[in-house]
């Protein structure tokens, strides 16, 4: 059964389809039962690119062609990106558009990919392997700024599928275990991915779910468990890992990562590397190196139940989502900070895919069994005077949501204000996050301190924000859509969309045709009025054949056929020529009292 939307979890490291079947949401396998598709990309030199497993196969044969965790560069700038960057063996660049915008770009095989493209690139294989549908809803870490949502969205569009909402990963979760598995009350959902980590606190109330609060890290994952591994693999067997080897990388990290998976059943295991003796780890010695990591995640989760405002053993149920959250001292800790046993009965890989189906259906089939309340996971306000970041909607408000403050000019005459936004906790705008900045300009010279600008926050229920500002005393409106200062931008992608091997043909077809049938529209109503002008100007014959000619124009107009639409319009011309002539006629005998067209000269006309 093929159906027309899904629920997409893009990860970092794993992503994934799902969809409703027989109102149960089912994930999306391929024949041999495989469900996750590794979020890999692998480059050739003939310019074909490998999606998923077949990528991932090559990572150690061609490590300089294959990327993976491309999630992590997502809505990034390079200046985010540092602290990973060592272990990322890829150039990314970063370009300053003619705009100023910045855009990120990763160089493969001697091209350079944007974030958006590659996450396109995966998004269509998951697209592909569901049987193209065309309309999806898209998960996204809770912990994602404005930025990092729009970039998601942008891939979407980029990869042909309409997105008709971003959601949070720990509300897909919960939607998937769903009311009837679920105590009412409070839910906590602990998400510890490849690369992202959330804590979400969720109510559930007639009905309705509602995030209270969210918390994470874009930076703790299970990639991060295997980073320790193989610099304790590094220190044990005297590896230079500085030195940047991408095969040695590639396949240190590859063999770290098999240990720490079979660490979650097993007491011990051992990294292996082809040509030397290998080293056996303990679960204890693992859990030792990872145990401040683990720490962090539970902190973040002490913050976002402190932010909800309940203690953590009041928690009526934990749901635990994410591959890491296997891991034997991790589920320990979780269960330890809420003091109950978490729940574990769908797959932690699959349930934020599934919840995302439930939702995608929640959207097209208008069921309103279930609501979802998402929240603002940062702060959104505008820098003032001294580098100080005014808060104009307060991080965990519910969207969707508006808020208007009112700011003055500082100084006389002013006329113009640039108006720069940012996301984030902290005080100083340095310390937050640059969103964008635009100018509101034509405010009329008055006396600093007398104008009034009044501006609009919107954070629609993606959770995608639009800012608006207005100089209320002059009377003057003026409203600017904030630009993202990084970032591909709305003409990129539709370039971009437009591009897409699989789109560019139907696209130009539809636009083409949408032009013609413009342009027919408004032959028709000239005609129309010419017809009533001209009177008897026109012999019977002459008026049949521009009917019919119209009639056959107005049913290629209701098809699809771009060449059919262009013939009957060629028809309709010819058949109008008459009439066009017969009013050339009456409107030349206006102009040169009574003499016909026959007689003027070019150069008259
Ligand atoms: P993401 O949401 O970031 O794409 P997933 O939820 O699919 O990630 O989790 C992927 C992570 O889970 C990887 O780091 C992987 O190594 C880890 N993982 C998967 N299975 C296990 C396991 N049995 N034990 C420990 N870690 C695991
Ligand atoms: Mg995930």
């Amino acid at each position: 059964m093929s159906t027309a939307v899904v629920g997409i979890d893009l990860g970092t490291t794993f992503s994934l389809a799902a969809r409703m079947v027989n109102g149960r949401p089912e994930v999306v396998r391929d024949a041999a039962g495989v469900a996750l598709v590794p979020s890999c990309l692998s480059f050739h030199d003939d310019g074909t690119v490998l999606v998923g497993s077949a990528a991932r196969a090559r990572a150690l044969l061609d490590p300089e062609h294959t990327i993976f965790s491309v999630k992590r560069l997502m809505g990034r700038t390079l200046k985010d990106l540092e602290a990973e960057l060592t272990l990322i063996p890829h150039q990314i660049v970063e370009r300053e558009q003619a705009d100023g915008r910045k855009v990120l770009r990763v160089r493969l095989n001697g091209r350079e990919h944007t974030p958006e493209e590659l996450s396109a690139m995966i998004l269509r294989e998951v697209r592909r392997r569901a049987g193209d549908p065309t309309k999806a809803v898209i998960t996204v870490p809770a912990y994602f700024d404005d930025a990092q949502r729009q970039a998601t969205r942008d891939a979407g569009r980029i990869a042909g599928l309409d997105v008709l909402r971003i959601v949070n990963e720990p509300t897909a979760a919960a939607l998937a275990y769903g009311l009837d598995r679920l105590n009412a009350g409070t839910v906590a959902v602990y998400d510890l991915g490849g690369g992202t980590f959330d804590c979400s606190i969720l109510t559930l109330q007639d009905g309705v779910f509602k995030v209270l609060s969210t918390n994470g890290d874009t930076r703790l994952g299970g990639d991060d468990f295997d980073q320790l591994l193989m610099h304790h693999y590094a220190a044990k067997a005297g590896l230079d890992l500085t030195a940047r080897d991408p095969l040695l990388l590639q396949t240190l990290r590859d063999a770290a990562e098999r240990c720490k998976v079979a660490l979650s059943t097993a007491d011990a295991a051992t990294i292996a590397l082809p040509g030397r003796e290998p080293l056996t780890v303990t679960r204890t010695e693992f859990d030792a190196l990872i145990l401040p990591l683990v720490v962090r995640s539970i902190n973040k989760c002490r913050a976002a139940c402190r932010d909800a405002g309940i203690d953590p053993k009041a928690v009526s149920d934990t749901v635990l989502v994410g591959g890491s959250s296997r891991v034997p001292l991790v589920r320990r800790m979780v269960a330890d900070l809420f003091g109950k046993e978490p729940q574990t009965h769908l797959n932690p890989d699959e349930v934020v895919a599934m919840g995302a189906a439930v939702q995608a259906d929640i959207l097209t089939s208008g069921k309103r069994t279930v609501l979802l309340l998402d929240v603002v996971p940062l702060s959104l306000g505008i820098e003032t005077l001294g580098g100080v970041v005014d808060k104009v909607i307060d991080r965990n408000t519910t969207v969707p949501c508006r808020a208007t403050t009112r700011y003055t000019t500082f100084v006389e005459g002013q006329t113009a204000v640039k108006l720069t936004i940012f996301q984030g906790e902290r005080e100083l705008a340095r310390d937050c996050r640059r969103l964008g900045e635009f100018t509101l300009g034509g405010i009329p010279p008055m006396a600093a301190q007398l104008p009034q600008l009044d501006v609009t926050f919107l954070v629609n229920a993606d959770g995608i924000l639009t800012v608006s500002a207005v100089e209320q005393r002059s009377g003057q409106k003026a409203s600017v859509e904030v630009k993202a200062s990084h970032g591909l931008s709305q003409d990129e992608v539709e370039t971009l969309v437009l591009e897409s091997v699989e789109h560019a043909h139907a696209d130009f077809r539809a636009r083409q045709f949408i032009e013609l049938t413009n342009k027919a529209d408004a032959d028709l109503r000239h005609t129309t009025k010419g017809l009533a002008a001209a009177g008897e100007a026109l012999s019977p014959e002459q008026v049949a054949a521009v009917d019919f000619a119209a009639a056959d124009l107005r049913r290629a107009m209701n098809g699809t056929d771009v060449p059919a639409l262009q013939a009957a319009s060629d028809r309709f011309n010819t058949a109008t020529i008459p009439l066009a002539e017969a009013l050339m006629n009456a409107a030349a005998k206006q102009l040169f009292g009574g003499q016909s067209t026959a007689r003027l000269d070019a150069d008259q006309l």
